[in-house]
């Protein structure tokens, strides 16, 4: 006695299950499709690491290229670290200082001993005086200057990586003043459409400069400089600016007494929107070439 077809597949009956099966694969090509399409549209992160007293910014154009600028203070360069190995990072190509203050160099021993870096720049500021008198200035001459894959930035280098390019805005060529906030890098981040100006320590004798050179300083979004002192965004420079979103980078309850009201004020008045490392902890922008962006927190 054979057995029958319905006893070899007891549960199977093909013409019930066909137009299930036909959705299934057809919501398998779906998402087979969008993922695909999610890896080819290029999309960058900007992530401004909370690192209490200072600045470090991780600017990442997936699969092509990444930068981290500034690298927090001695005390957070290991919370720099950390939150780049939990992003999956494990190799820096463009590692910038904006300006040897150690709230902006001093993670630089820790990132950079323990992540591999391609290149290092900074601004060139003369250290010559205080890597004599200073051991933190002559150990950074070690690790960063001395290094063969050192170069000094000024005013018209471009780092390419379409579509994202950063572009150094200032200084024109080191120590152009004595004021080391004053020589700081500023950097405008290009991804299509998108702009996003970073400002580093940089005070209103930079903003003045920029201004009378007419630097191209429109942007979405504004690193508001020096921690949002008194003597940054200047009304001038936030007009030319034009900001949605301006982020200050500060310790909460610091002795400086950053940000000042009054800038706060004039960041009111502009219109953007303001958020501030202190409140909102880590912040990250998703930015697309058609200008279009979203703003996460750590916190609300
Ligand atoms: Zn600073």
């Amino acid at each position: 006695m054979g057995l029958s077809r319905h006893h070899i597949f007891p549960f199977v009956n093909l013409s019930g299950i066909l137009p299930g099966l036909i959705s299934i694969l057809l919501s398998l090509a779906f998402l087979l499709l969008t993922s695909l399409q999610g890896n080819t549209t290029p999309i960058l992160t900007l992530t401004f690491i909370d690192v209490g007293e200072g600045d470090a910014i991780y600017l990442e154009n997936p699969g092509h290229c990444n930068f981290l600028i500034d690298t927090g203070n001695p005390k957070s360069g290991v919370k720099v670290l950390s939150t780049l190995v939990q992003m999956g990072i494990s190799r820096i190509d463009h590692l910038i200082l904006t300006h040897p203050h150690l709230d902006h160099m001093g993670g630089v021993f820790t990132v950079a001993q323990l992540l591999p870096v391609s290149r290092f720049y900074d601004n060139g500021e003369d250290l010559s005086l205080h890597s004599k008198t200073h051991d933190m200035a002559r150990w950074y001459q070690d690790l960063v200057r001395k290094s063969p894959r050192y170069s000094v930035l000024k005013t018209g280098h471009r780092f390419e990586c379409p579509p994202l390019t950063l572009e150094v805005l200032w200084p024109p060529r080191p120590s152009i003043t004595k004021d080391w906030n004053t020589n700081s890098l500023v950097l405008m981040v290009s991804f299509g459409a998108f702009r996003c100006l970073l400002m580093a320590d940089a005070n209103l004798t930079t903003e003045r400069e920029l201004l009378k050179a007419s630097a191209p300083l429109k942007a979405h979004i504004l690193r508001v400089g020096h921690h949002g002192a008194r003597d940054a965004a200047s009304q001038a420079f936030l007009s030319a600016v034009s900001p949605e979103i301006a982020i200050i980078s500060v310790d909460g309850g610091n002795i400086h007494g950053y940000p000042d009201p009054k800038t706060l004020r004039r960041i009111q008045e502009s219109h953007a929107r303001l958020f501030r490392t202190d409140r909102q902890g880590t912040i990250t922008i998703q930015a697309h070439p058609d200008g279009t962006y979203r703003v996460f927190t750590e916190r609300p």
